[in-house]
């Protein structure tokens, strides 16, 4: 695993400290924006938020817990020469994706993470008061993009098995079909982990009009080990008005840097294109391109993210907890009872776990972690939800 030293470390985290708003994150980092000065341990050391947050063991925003690649880290390094450019020499990170996907280059858009195209999807597709469906709970910033726009969210729950109700997404978006401007599929879905199956994205694709595009959100693509799932990018090649968003921040492990792409036919990427401002620096499109490259760290990051999961998951199973079948690197838990206040309780313990995803308000999402990692979320959980409580 590739190691920073002391000061590049030191570079890169202050700027993943700033993205992420540390002081946000704990009562303790509060306490200490409050009152303005670097914040004390109960024995009177100051430890300043940087090294606050280092120490937080982060298991809240499905990130990648070993950190980019060597390669990745390398070529980031040598593009910092263009830090002051805008007329920089991008790498090819759009040739580079397009020969990735064998689609042309005009079929890829890229976005400062996946979800400025998510935003851009629904600011050419979703004008006033149009609609969007999907179901509930997904990745809700959809939505919540949808909704400042004054647009619609159509949601649907999930079934009793947590899966997606496709029949009722393609029943819903015909009985809209006139409004609907949009129809969103997150697969593998986040929060539940889980996939959609293949016969229900071919199933949701030759029920509604052609005419709706469908944005498939595969940020979890990577991680996925079932023979029930396959990318909806073959139906881009096919020409059907489907977008499919991925990102660097998972696998790849620059979550910080922000890098994603949607792809699509080259008629609906004209129409997202507009609304992109270009905001990606230009290190991680370096980053990006080697990260396309490293096939070997993907395959391990994949494996060990496995291996931890279902280790993790084995252990809650044990104990009595009822969870659904993850193919991401994120998993949730049923622990009976609201899971915010026991959120706090880990935060306290200096350990991040999921907010609530409404309607599932007792069910905890636990991102994977390291080993250590997950260790010391496992002994929190002891101590947290006691042993019976299932
Ligand atoms: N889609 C899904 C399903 C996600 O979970 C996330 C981030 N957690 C994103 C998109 C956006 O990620 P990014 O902008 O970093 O690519």
């Amino acid at each position: 695993m590739y190691q920073m030293g002391g000061a590049t470390r030191r570079r890169f985290m202050s700027g993943l400290a700033a993205i992420f708003g540390i002081s946000k994150l704990t009562p303790f980092g509060l306490a200490v924006q409050a009152a303005g000065q670097a914040p004390a341990t109960p024995d009177g050391v100051q430890i300043d938020p940087q090294t606050e947050y280092d120490r937080l063991v982060k298991l809240s925003s499905n990130e990648n817990p070993y950190g980019p690649s060597e390669a990745v880290m390398k070529a980031m390094t040598g593009a910092w020469k263009y830090a002051s450019r805008y007329g920089y020499p991008d790498g090819g990170i759009t040739e580079a994706i397009a020969e990735h996907h064998k689609v042309p280059p005009d079929h890829v858009l890229l976005g400062a993470g996946s979800a400025e195209i998510l935003k851009a999807a629904d600011d050419a597709f979703l004008p006033d008061h149009r609609k969007v469906v999907g179901v509930e709970p997904t990745f809700e910033v959809v939505y919540r993009f949808a909704t400042n726009s004054k647009a619609q969210a159509v949601t649907v729950p999930l079934k009793e098995d947590y899966t997606v109700d496709m029949k009722e997404i393609i029943r819903v978006t015909r009985t809209n079909a006139r409004d609907v401007g949009l129809v969103y599929i997150c697969n593998p879905n986040n929060p539940t982990g889980n996939v959609v199956h293949k016969d229900d994205i071919k199933l949701l694709l030759d029920g509604i009009p052609e005419d709706i595009p469908v944005l498939v959100d595969e940020a979890y693509h990577h991680f996925v080990d079932n023979p029930d799932y396959e990318s909806s990018l073959k139906y881009v090649l096919e020409g059907r008005k489907v977008i499919v968003t991925r990102t660097f921040s998972k696998i790849a492990a620059v979550a910080g840097m922000r890098l994603g792409y949607g792809v699509a036919p080259r008629e609906v990427i004209d129409q997202m294109r507009p609304v992109i401002y270009g905001s990606i620096n230009a290190i991680v499109k370096y980053g990006g391109v080697a990260a396309l490259q490293d096939s070997s760290y993907e395959a391990r990051i994949k494996l060990l993210n496995r291996q931890v999961r279902d280790q993790t998951m084995a252990q809650l199973k044990s104990m009595g907890y009822e969870i659904i079948p993850s193919d991401a690197n994120f998993f949730m838990v049923n622990i009976k009872r609201d899971v915010m206040p026991v959120r706090q309780e880990f935060e306290k313990r200096g350990i991040l776990v999921g907010r609530r995803f409404p309607p599932m308000d007792t069910w905890l999402r636990v991102s994977v972690g390291s080993e250590d990692d997950m260790r010391r979320f496992v002994a929190a959980f002891k101590e947290i939800v006691p042993a019976g409580a299932a």
